[in-house]
């Protein structure tokens, strides 16, 4: 096999080396536009699941709304409008001939189910809508890279309407609450819940939350966002209803959403030189059996190695058996570039012992557990190896973690080792462009329940109105 580039050598390189070895996707001839080829997939899917039943739980309910938005609906917000129009796709000619009204493969769909909840919404006795879609969406992106940033991706979006202002931040919130969730307990990877500055907010939001994880490189991701509409959408597309004192008014809006990035962080936050390290609550295999022995390998020790293999699935862990004709030690290294959290040796010698080699791949810590009793072991050694993943990468982001108020050393910081630098800052965007110009750094956001740290600016001398956390992002 040939070599992943070691992370300290070049990080970019090395991530793209996994994606394609640990074969999650593929180029595809379309530029920008990536395959998720199966084992990628799996993982998608799980994420999928985790985040499905945490949202329906939540009181939401799935539907689907159609790929092609008329483009005059697209329009009707302005801010909304202005913010999509360079990445949107359209559209123009059909069936053999050229379109009356181009059409726009949708980048979001808050026009196309704005539309459709104003005909749906009459009176408060109709609200809340609680809507989640899973769908792809397509935004022109110049610079793409794999599961990061692909012109169309995979994502789910929520568009809830409500009776009240306050019904719709509550509900933006508990989102934002769900999406750490799982984030942290499925991905073992920590996040900043907190909400963005206005030049970062989602075209057409009253207000965008977020939540930030930081990967193994000190750059920042957006892992997800929770947006509070307020009532711009209802206004430009009329939802309106009659309220309880019988006045009619528009409805408050919520969007939300997260997307096959997802993927690419935990990757990027997990992996190491060896490849791939996956949290085994999104891990597709979480055990691997590598039977172990001579040539007659298949009479002597493989109808044990199935045994197993059909104890341990029955007692619910996900789990595959290596049968390839490859020597040991190949698999070893493949599955270990897979990222599969725990590797089960079992030769003649263990079979005489009635035991089992068991490999973590976080720790590379090798025991031997007795066969009686195993699934509950490998149970146990699975929820530490999860927790394990989460404090090892909460330690890494606190590590990389720094408070500063002196803007000579958040440059120093900046051009240096990398990672959050938290700092007070004035609330002007032409001070935040600056800071960005100048470092490169952006505000991901301002943390929920964060204090105004008072003083000053650390860029300029305006009195400081938020401590906010910056860092270089993807
Ligand atoms: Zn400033």
């Amino acid at each position: 096999m040939a070599e992943i580039t070691p992370r300290s050598q070049d990080f970019s390189r090395w991530y793209l080396d996994v994606v394609r070895r640990a074969e999650l996707a593929d180029y595809s001839p379309v530029k920008g536009c990536m395959v998720i080829r199966p084992y990628g997939y799996a993982i998608w899917e799980l994420l999928q699941q985790a985040l499905d039943s945490r949202i329906k739980a939540t009181g939401h309910v799935n539907a689907y709304f159609p790929l092609f938005i008329p483009n005059s609906l697209l329009t009707k917000e302005a801010e909304h409008v202005e913010g999509f129009s360079p990445q949107v796709a359209y559209v123009t000619h059909a069936g053999g001939e050229e379109l009356e009204e181009k059409l726009v493969v949708r980048p979001t769909s808050e026009a196309i189910i704005g539309t459709m909840y104003a005909n749906w919404v009459q009176s408060w006795r109709d609200l809340p809508i609680l809507i989640n879609q899973w769908a792809n969406v397509v935004r022109w992106e110049k610079k793409t890279y794999p599961f990061l940033r692909t012109t169309e991706f995979l994502w789910q979006e929520g568009h809830t309407a409500h009776e009240t202002e306050q019904e719709a931040e509550d509900e933006t919130l508990k989102i934002l609450d769900l999406y750490a969730d799982v984030c942290e307990s499925v991905l073992a990877m920590p996040v900043v819940k907190g909400k963005k500055t206005e030049s970062e907010k989602f075209a057409g939001a009253l207000r965008t939350y977020s939540i930030e994880a930081l990967m193994g490189d000190g750059r920042a991701l957006q892992a997800g966002t929770s947006h509070n509409l307020g009532q711009n959408f209802a206004k430009a597309f009329e939802i309106k209803f009659q309220a309880r004192d019988k006045s009619v008014q528009y409805v408050w809006g919520t969007s939300w959403g997260v997307t096959t990035r997802l993927v690419g962080g935990m990757i990027m936050v997990h992996g190491d030189d060896g490849g791939l390290v996956l949290p085994p609550n999104i891990a597709p295999y979480q055990v691997v059996i590598v039977p172990i022995g001579r040539d007659n390998w298949r009479e002597t020790v493989l109808p044990k190695a199935q045994e197993i293999q059909a104890q341990l699935r029955a007692a619910g862990l996900r789990v595959t058996l290596d049968e390839r004709d490859e020597r040991p030690g190949w698999k070893f290294a493949e599955w270990e570039l897979r990222g599969v959290p725990l590797r089960l040796e079992i030769g003649p010698k263990d079979i005489e012992k009635s035991a089992v080699l068991v490999a973590r791949r976080d720790s590379r810590e090798k025991q031997s557990l007795p066969m009686d009793g195993l699934a509950d072991r490998l149970r146990d050694l699975l929820a530490d190896v999860q927790k394990s993943l989460l404090s090892r990468a909460k330690q890494f982001r606190d590590e990389h973690t720094q408070r500063t108020t002196s803007y000579d050393e958040f440059k120093q910081i900046m051009e240096g080792r990398p990672g959050f630098v938290i700092a007070p800052w004035c609330g002007h965007a032409e001070c935040e462009a600056h800071i960005k110009g100048e470092t490169q750094a952006t505000i991901r956001n301002m943390p929920l329940g964060s204090s105004n740290p008072g003083g000053t600016c650390v860029r300029c001398d305006a009195p400081a109105v938020a401590e906010a956390w910056f860092a270089k992002a993807y």
